[in-house]
């Protein structure tokens, strides 16, 4: 990216991605009284409850594959990945605040708080899900329904359209923190890609961005990088940190599914049920791909997938499970938008093991055993990017003064679980940093 800057704005804090992270860190700070720019890439989408819908919003529409032939994808529109996502929440783990000295327990509580967090009643617990359930119990499997992100008064428990957006408004996605902000005064530019931190002397004076007119400056005491897994470690390279990006961790996913003979069509809400391997790090929930998703999955298998193609029209019949697997922090994002993520050998193993424990709770559920498919293997929650501990202090600032990153690249290690609630808690505990900072320096002032 290249060109001279035509227009230059002013703020307190500038934010580059609107995700989860940035989102929240933009509502807290506008509340508070700073005057904040927020720059996403992404349009803001409205076109909602259609697969199509999902790869709309998803980067380069989600043809994004490793070098390794892993497909990865993420989100890139107003509100980030979480437009996107299926809304399960996780707490975040116990070695945040042993090892890292981090105590989330403030901000989740006031996370729980402010968006009906649990999981859904009994009522959105369809047939599928149901069986799944009962045949994962008979088994000896702590298989019960899942914390979801998700209003249950306003979801239809016959929709399962979670990942197009969620038209019915159920879904918490990061957008509505994101409105809270305009409404405090933030400043939404969309379609406007941060290429860079503007610095002088070490310290962040601002970004350089290019948006629909063409290039501007956008200067900031504050720069907050939350371009989301992938964005922010390529800002940091262009900003001259280099090792931003240099080993990264993603969750690694496999959908089981099978025809059941005693299952009617019908449509439900997936994932709303399931059993958490903390340990080993490996979630097992019950949910079946829609059936573009399936199809896409079938072609990337190859002549194999390609000669079961006509199943994706038994899509109502069919029951899934779907196995996520924490992956280890390794390989690279590079600055042409390409990276390296292998899958390791032990992640290999967890994938076989979530597979094998699905075939068996499907074939006690209905599905023959010469119709279960195991489909591709695909990935989503990239975070480790640009880590605490590493790269950043334990305020998330990075070598340049001023320069904080907030979203899932902030993650210090192998992950494994859906991250949306330990980003949203990670960028409250920032903004309460930030503020207490300002009221810092102003009384330092006033006493001088
Ligand atoms: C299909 C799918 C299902 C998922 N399901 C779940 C789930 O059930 N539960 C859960 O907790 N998580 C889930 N996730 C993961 C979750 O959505 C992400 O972890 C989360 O959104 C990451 O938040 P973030 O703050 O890192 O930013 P992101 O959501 O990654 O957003 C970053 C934003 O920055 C923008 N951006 C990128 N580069 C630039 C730039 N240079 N300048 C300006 N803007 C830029 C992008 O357009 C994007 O909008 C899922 C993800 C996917 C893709």
């Amino acid at each position: 990216m290249n060109g001279t800057p035509t227009r230059t704005l002013q703020a307190d804090v500038v934010i580059a991605g609107s995700g989860p992270g940035g989102a929240t860190v933009a509502r807290e700070l506008s509340r508070r009284g700073k005057k904040v720019i927020v720059c996403e890439a992404g349009k803001y989408h409205k076109w909602f409850g259609y697969t199509l819908s999902m790869v709309n919003m998803l980067d380069r529409k989600g043809m994004t594959f490793s070098r390794e032939g892993n497909w990865v994808v993420s989100g890139r529109t107003a509100g980030g990945g979480s437009v996107v996502y299926g809304g399960l929440a996780f707490r975040p783990p116990g070695w945040f605040k042993e090892k890292y000295d981090i105590d989330l327990k403030e901000e989740v509580d006031e996370f729980y708080e402010e968006v009906p967090i649990g999981p859904l009643p009994d009522s959105h617990i369809g047939p599928a899900a149901r069986k799944i359930m009962e045949e994962a119990r008979k088994m000896g499997l702590d298989w019960k329904p899942l914390d979801r992100l998700i209003r249950a008064e306003k979801c239809r428990p016959d929709c399962d359209q979670c990942m197009s957006g969620c038209k019915e408004g159920a879904k918490w996605t990061a957008r509505e923190f994101l409105e809270d902000a305009v409404v405090s005064g933030a400043q939404l530019l969309l379609q406007t890609e941060v290429e860079r931190v503007l610095t002088e002397s070490g310290e962040a004076v601002g970004v350089r961005a290019r948006g629909r007119d063409g290039w501007m400056n956008i200067l900031a005491d504050t720069v907050i990088v939350s371009a989301g897994g992938f964005g922010s470690p390529r800002i940091l390279q262009r900003s001259g940190l280099y090792d931003a990006g240099h080993g990264f961790a993603v969750d690694f996913g496999r959908y089981v599914v099978g025809p059941a003979r005693n299952h009617s069509p019908q449509t439900e809400v997936p994932a709303v049920a399931g059993v958490n391997f903390s340990e080993e790090g490996l979630i097992l929930a019950s949910a079946a791909p829609k059936a573009m998703m399936y199809a896409a999955l079938l072609g990337l298998a190859g002549p194999r997938g390609w000669g079961r193609l006509q199943k994706v029209f038994q899509t109502g019949r069919t029951l899934g499970i779907m196995a996520i697997t924490r992956d280890r922090v390794e390989g690279r994002i590079n600055l042409d938008g390409s990276f390296s993520k292998p899958i390791d050998e032990d992640c290999q193993a967890k994938l076989n093991k979530g597979a094998v424990i699905a075939e068996q709770i499907l074939q006690e559920a209905g599905v023959r055993r010469e119709d279960l498919t195991a489909l591709t293997v695909f990935a989503a929650h990239q975070v480790a990017s640009v880590r605490i501990g590493e790269l950043l202090d334990k305020d998330c600032q990075t070598p340049i003064k001023g320069c904080y990153c907030m979203d899932a690249s902030v993650i210090p290690e192998d992950w494994g679980l859906p991250p949306v609630v330990t980003i949203v808690s990670l960028a409250k505990r920032l903004a309460k940093h930030l503020a207490a900072s300002v009221e810092a320096k102003v009384a330092a002032q006033e006493t001088a």
